[in-house]
């Protein structure tokens, strides 16, 4: 496939970064993955406003305004072929010429960025639906997870927890028991008809699927939602439980460390939350 790197859109396998490159020595970077579906981006204007809010809040000066980056991702798509790609971007702080943990002065962020091929956009369809499995752990990851970090090992610990154990995603919990998220996703529970997702702060990612989620809910169906914090309890007796993320869109979990969700079957609200993001996915 082609990627671009620094002003150069090459094959893939010629791309070519340095060893001293802070993203690869200190996971000094930011990152998004933005998905499209025949050359339509999904989310694009929060995607980009959060890539930017993230660079700003490591202190990584690096310019590009909408217009810059809705180009790349378009050139990406064309000549990968308009297909139903994700478009992963990412910025690291440079290649310095030593390793040294102060930022440094003049040197120029790295701009890295490739697509990937993904399935279909996901259907609101009981039957084709996966019904996800999940592992749940406690999240031992830093206290600043509000910012999309290349730096993953946390989020890649927990989510090969649940994966060793045979499931689909892990989700986590904090010292007071209390839900974060999932290691790639965000998270939230159905009780009594009421949509409830833990509020946004430096414990979990501000994922766009999430904030387009409850958008949609809001505006376009009678579903009650809560932003407040859910505890492990809650999610135990949880009717319904729901990750959500970029390729995923609103995914229905089943079995939590293999305790059936509610009936173990798929929900009723998920079909109603996912058939409403269908119809309004490419308005972000
Ligand atoms: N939380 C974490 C830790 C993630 O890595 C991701 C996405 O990769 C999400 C949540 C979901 O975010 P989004 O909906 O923007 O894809």
């Amino acid at each position: 496939s082609i990627c671009y790197l620094n002003g150069e859109y090459l094959p893939l396998d010629q791309a070519r970064i340095s060893p001293l490159d802070r993203g690869f020595l200190f996971g000094d970077g930011i990152y998004e993955v933005i998905p499209s579906y025949g050359g339509k981006l999904v989310g694009f204007g929060p995607h980009i406003d959060r890539m930017q809010e993230g660079m700003a809040l490591i202190e990584i000066g690096f310019d590009w305004d909408h217009a810059q980056w809705k180009d790349l991702c378009q050139q990406l798509m064309a000549k990968n072929g308009n297909g139903n790609l994700g478009i992963y971007l990412h910025v690291s702080r440079g290649a310095d010429t030593k390793r040294y943990h102060a930022y440094p002065e003049g040197v120029e962020p790295t701009l890295f960025a490739f697509t990937f091929e993904i399935a279909q956009p996901p259907v609101a369809d009981k039957s084709k639906a996966k019904g996800y499995k999940v592992s749940s752990t406690e999240d031992l990851r830093w206290r600043r997870c509000h910012i999309k970090s290349t730096a993953l090992l946390g989020n890649v610990m927990h989510f090969q927890k649940g994966y060793a154990e045979g499931n689909n995603e892990t989700i986590l919990y904090n010292a007071n028991n209390e839900l974060t998220e999932a290691s790639a996703c965000n998270a939230f529970i159905v009780k009594n008809g009421v949509v409830i997702t833990p509020p946004l702060d430096t414990q979990i990612l501000p994922g766009i699927t999430r904030l387009m989620l409850l958008d949609i809910l809001r505006k376009y169906t009678d579903i009650k939602v809560e932003e407040r914090v859910v505890t492990m309890k809650e999610v135990a007796a949880a009717d319904e439980v729901w990750i959500t993320s970029s390729s995923k869109e609103v995914a229905p979990v089943i079995s939590v460390d293999g305790k059936a969700v509610g009936t173990g079957q798929i929900g009723d609200v998920w079909l109603k939350a996912q058939k409403a993001f269908e119809a309004h996915r490419y308005d972000y």
